[in-house]
């Protein structure tokens, strides 16, 4: 996958360690690899409930992850909703996610982790952080009423200014309060373990030289591994083994770096993994035009010239587009309803911060029209000739469509005849769109206290693992409360905590 196809260019920077020959020792109470969302999280309530010294390593050039993309998550009984006269829904919340998950998560997990999110939303609220609630979601949400920090890329729907990176930026404020280490570009390499087993340590390399840090307990903190493609097709060979290209939406630095540590010193991998597919996108290309995609008003037909789903069914094609040839779509509209879509984006009330993107549709589409992101074409007939679609099928399919407008029914898939609008006036258009993933979850096996467990089944003492690489709290059916965000938080949360208390009984 080429950089473009990811968000890499706008997030993300790869540093260049190479060999070193100067080692440094440390010491510390934690280490925490990864000062990604779970990390940081971890790293502040790891030194408040009496760690002493706290390293957080972290191997980018920034703390935040992919936690920087993410927008919000969700919180149930904090204090903010009690006093909104909001019931306690942890009970539901639970209930439902684990029925979703057809009970094949850890429940002990699942249960702690949700208990835990209001406590989670408090303490951020004490720190100085700002919410806004959203109780016409499944699960109760929590978001930003308005970003903390400017936003700076091409993609307004998510990056700097939500949930995610606003809590990095308030831990990382608190790192200086607390003397937490913030070492920047700094790998961890691997685990050190005593005779028994038990973790002591880990390896890290810095642009100058090898660290081997003592700890009582380590936290893996790393995150996903949606940049490793050996690991995508190990763990998920139904999805990567596969023709065809999904685009990556996780920033490069996902390599899986703690499950392979982790398991070349005997952890458990494999249970309850799952990843977050989605499709179509069109990415990393314009806000606008990706919009005019996924808008129900356009269709979507594949390299037949035909439709195969019913388009309301909005990004969650990732499964239908996997039986089209080459996996790709094309979302086809017309002038009329270009200028329509804009109209529709100004009245929905959740998109009223991202508005001023769409305004360019026209512009962007323009922009793109390269023969490879979009076309634009003054007839089907050419249309069809640019995408290399079989111009008799394309009009064929078109006509039948237009044909459902009238009618307001849509014979082949029953469409809300809301969204039916004939496609007949030039310009006409096609944009590209291709099967996503975010982030994949799971990988190491951990009990509710987030210990890592051998493959023997037992605990590995002084490991911890927490966020998108740790098992247990979802499955491929992603439930509405494991929402991967708060997840991330409240793993590093109860984290800091487990791992403050280990340490202080082993000094
Ligand atoms: C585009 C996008 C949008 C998203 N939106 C949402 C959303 O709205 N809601 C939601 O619930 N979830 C969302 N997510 C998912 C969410 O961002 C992740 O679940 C969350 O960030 C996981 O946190 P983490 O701490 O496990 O990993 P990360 O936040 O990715 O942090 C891992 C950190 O570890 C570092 N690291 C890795 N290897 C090493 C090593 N060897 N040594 C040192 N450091 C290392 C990395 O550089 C990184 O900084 C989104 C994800 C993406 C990509």
């Amino acid at each position: 996958m080429s950089k473009l196809e990811s968000l890499d260019n706008q997030f993300y920077e790869e540093v260049n360690f190479g060999e070193k020959t100067e080692i440094e020792w440390r010491d510390c109470d934690v280490v925490i690899i990864g000062g990604g969302g779970s990390g940081t999280v971890a790293a502040v309530r790891a030194v408040e409930c009496g760690a002493r010294k706290v390293i957080v390593l972290e191997k980018t050039g920034r703390a935040g992850g992919n936690a920087w993309m993410a927008v919000g998550m969700f919180a149930t009984n904090a204090k903010m909703q009690r006093e909104a006269g909001l019931e306690d829904r942890s009970d539901e919340v639970f209930k439902s996610s684990m029925d979703f998950m057809e009970w094949a998560a850890d429940p002990k997990i699942v249960r702690r982790y949700i208990n835990n999110s209001g406590t989670l939303v408090d303490w951020l609220v004490a720190k100085g952080m700002t919410f806004k609630m959203d109780n016409n979601h499944p699960t109760p949400m929590m978001l930003m009423p308005k970003r903390q920090s400017p936003h700076n890329g091409k993609d307004p729907s998510h990056g700097p200014g939500f949930v995610g990176s606003s809590v990095v930026e308030t831990m990382v404020k608190e790192f200086d309060k607390l003397g937490i280490e913030l070492l920047l570009k700094t790998k961890a390499n691997r685990l050190l373990t005593d005779d028994a087993g038990n973790v002591t340590g880990v390896v890290a390399t810095s642009l100058e030289k090898e660290i081997h840090i003592k700890a009582k307990a380590v936290v893996i903190a790393s995150g996903g591994f949606g940049a490793n493609k050996e690991m995508l097709k190990e763990f998920f060979p139904e999805f990567f083994n596969i023709d065809g290209d999904v685009a990556r939406l996780c920033l490069g630095h996902s390599t899986g770096d703690g499950i392979t540590m982790a398991r070349a010193i005997g952890a458990q991998t494999g249970e309850y993994n799952g990843i977050q597919l989605g499709g179509p996108c069109h990415h990393p290309w314009a806000f606008s035009v990706h919009n005019s995609l996924i808008r129900p008003e356009s269709i979507w037909i594949n390299k037949n010239g035909e439709r195969f789903v019913d388009e309301t069914v909005s990004f969650r094609g990732f499964y239908a587009m996997g039986k089209q040839p080459g996996t790709i779509v094309y979302g086809i509209y017309d002038g009329v309803t270009r200028d329509y879509i804009i109209e529709k984006f100004k009245e929905d009330p959740r998109s009223k911060h991202e508005i001023e993107y769409m305004l360019s549709l026209k512009e962007d589409l323009e922009q793109e029209n390269d023969g490879r992101r979009v076309f634009i074409a003054d007839t089907l007939e050419e249309l069809a000739a640019a995408i290399g679609v079989n111009a008799k099928t394309l009009t064929a399919t078109v006509e039948r469509y237009n044909s459902f407008c009238e009618t307001g029914y849509d014979a082949d898939f029953i469409k809300n005849k809301e969204f039916l609008r004939p496609i007949v006036k030039a310009p006409f258009y096609a944009v590209l769109g291709q099967r996503f993933y975010d982030t994949t979850h799971g990988g190491l096996k951990i009990n509710e206290r987030l210990e890592v467990i051998n493959t023997n089944g037992n605990v590995i003492r002084g490991l911890y693992a927490v966020g998108d690489l740790a098992s247990g709290w979802i499955t491929q059916n992603y439930a509405p409360g494991a929402a991967s965000l708060s997840w991330c938080f409240n793993s590093g949360y109860m984290v800091g905590e487990e791992a403050a208390k280990y340490a202080q009984m082993k000094a």
